[in-house]
């Protein structure tokens, strides 16, 4: 990557790239989730080479190119890159916290909130983005308090901004890979080789994406081809008919999102209705809006495409039949999977399904599990390691709304305090 300075001063970052270039998706999708102001440049040949960067030919441009305020241009940067230059990119400050808490979506911001708030020296950690699953979606209509919606993203940035106001330490683009418990201490080992140790820890580290499983699905991704509910992509999918997997309220949402910018949006159900857990105002709109067409009882069985999505597969469950619809975007929201790998070495109990169990549902037959070393029950929150608690999606029989995972990160915080007392 180089950097450059442009005299024209742009107030805000500008991203040039083609039409299908997966790099250029990812950064896209983490400036809008992270609130950051930009204006997409399609580049597609020397002239507008010419006219926009000011470059005779777009030959041996290392693409996309991101304009920052001020004029810097970076040539084909990692998102790390990108991230550390809008200055979200930290080191951790010290040696030892109260607490650390793995995930900044709705539980771990309201965790760090209430933990920084109430005195404790607090360290959250995200891999990506801020905001978690809600800050991929477009509008949150049934969290309390805003009666018109709430834009996901612009949603955990106020958070953010909350927690950074009472001091937590937040470090982006940061992945806790693989714990340990000692010495009443959680050590954890960060992707970049760093280890943070903390008194407690909150693991909030959700689900991600549910993957379709076929052929040219990781050649396509970011090519025609998206997890969630497309919030960067829905402004340039204007003429388009695109598609989107899924019964749900994610895939739901979806749609809406992007039936305000498509020509049409198909949304393709295994099941032969909507999903009973569907927010009833959201299947009523689905069904009566003008451009979208419901199909039950398919599901995809093929991606095609060369240098991006041109067609899928489609094939009725119930008679094999299929056939090929042509389209240059499909959205996938199938549901997730537990973001709980880094618990695999540990004597934390997991679920079939991956996902952390906590407090009373430890218990069997009214015992605690043999690895759980103390006298007391484990606190509704707690796993099975004293100290270490989950809240969120990512615990088992979590009820998957932002309210919910804001209320158990903030219920997290209390028993982060009980257990301090205890063990100071
Ligand atoms: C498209 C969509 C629409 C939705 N709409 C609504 C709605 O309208 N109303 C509603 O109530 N709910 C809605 N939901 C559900 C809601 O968003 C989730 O229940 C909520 O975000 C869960 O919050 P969480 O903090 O537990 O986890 P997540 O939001 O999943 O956040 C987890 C975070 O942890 C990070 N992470 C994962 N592993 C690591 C690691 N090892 N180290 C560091 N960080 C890590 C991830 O990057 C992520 O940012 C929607 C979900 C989706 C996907």
């Amino acid at each position: 990557m180089t950097g450059e300075t442009n005299n024209a001063r742009p107030q805000i970052v500008r991203l040039f790239g083609r039409r299908d270039s997966a790099e250029a998706w990812e950064i896209r999708d983490f400036l809008k989730r992270s609130v950051v102001e930009f204006e997409w440049v399609e580049l597609t040949n020397d002239d507008d080479s010419q006219s926009v960067l000011g470059l005779a030919t777009l030959t041996n441009v290392r693409l996309p190119v991101i304009e920052m305020p001020g004029g810097e241009r970076l040539f084909g940067p990692s998102l790390r890159e990108v991230a550390g230059r809008l200055g979200f990119v930290a080191k951790p400050k010290l040696r030892q916290y109260d607490v650390s808490i793995y995930g900044a979506g709705p539980a771990g911001l309201s965790a760090a909130v209430y933990a920084a708030s109430e005195g404790l020296s607090t360290v959250l950690v995200e891999r990506s983005a801020v905001g978690g699953q809600a800050g991929t979606t477009s509008m949150i209509e049934n969290y309390m308090g805003f009666p018109q919606g709430i834009n996901g993203a612009d949603l955990a940035e106020r958070a953010r901004q909350q927690a950074v106001k009472f001091g937590v330490e937040l470090l982006m683009m940061q992945e806790g890979v693989k714990s340990e418990f000692r010495e009443n201490r959680i050590w954890t080992d960060l992707a970049d080789g760093g280890t943070m140790v903390a008194r407690a820890n909150v693991c909030a580290t959700g689900v991600e994406w549910r993957r379709l499983n076929l052929p040219n699905e990781d050649r396509l991704l970011g090519r025609g081809l998206y997890y969630g509910a497309g919030a960067s992509e829905a402004p340039l999918c204007g003429g388009e008919d695109v598609f989107v997997v899924g019964g749900g309220n994610s895939a739901g949402q979806a749609v809406m999102h992007l039936a305000a910018h498509a020509r049409s949006v198909t949304m393709l159900v295994r099941d032969t209705a909507l999903a009973a857990s569907m927010s009833r105002y959201l299947s009523e709109r689905i069904l009566s809006e003008r451009n979208v067409r419901v199909r039950y009882d398919v599901e995809i069985t093929g991606l095609e495409g060369d240098r991006s999505l041109a067609r899928i597969e489609v094939t009725s469950r119930s008679t094999k039949a299929s056939e090929w619809a042509p389209t240059p975007r499909l959205f996938v929201a199938i549901g997730g999977v537990p973001n709980t790998e880094w618990a695999a070495d540990t004597s934390i109990i997991r679920d079939p399904g991956g996902y952390l169990i906590t407090g009373p549902d430890l218990l069997q037959e009214g015992h605690t599990p043999g690895c759980w070393p103390l006298e007391r029950m484990p606190y509704y929150l707690e796993t099975s390691v004293p100290g270490s608690f989950a809240a969120g999606d990512v615990r088992h029989r979590s009820i998957k709304r932002v309210a919910t995972a804001a209320g158990e990160g903030a219920m997290a915080i209390a028993f982060v305090h009980r257990y301090l007392e205890e063990t100071a």
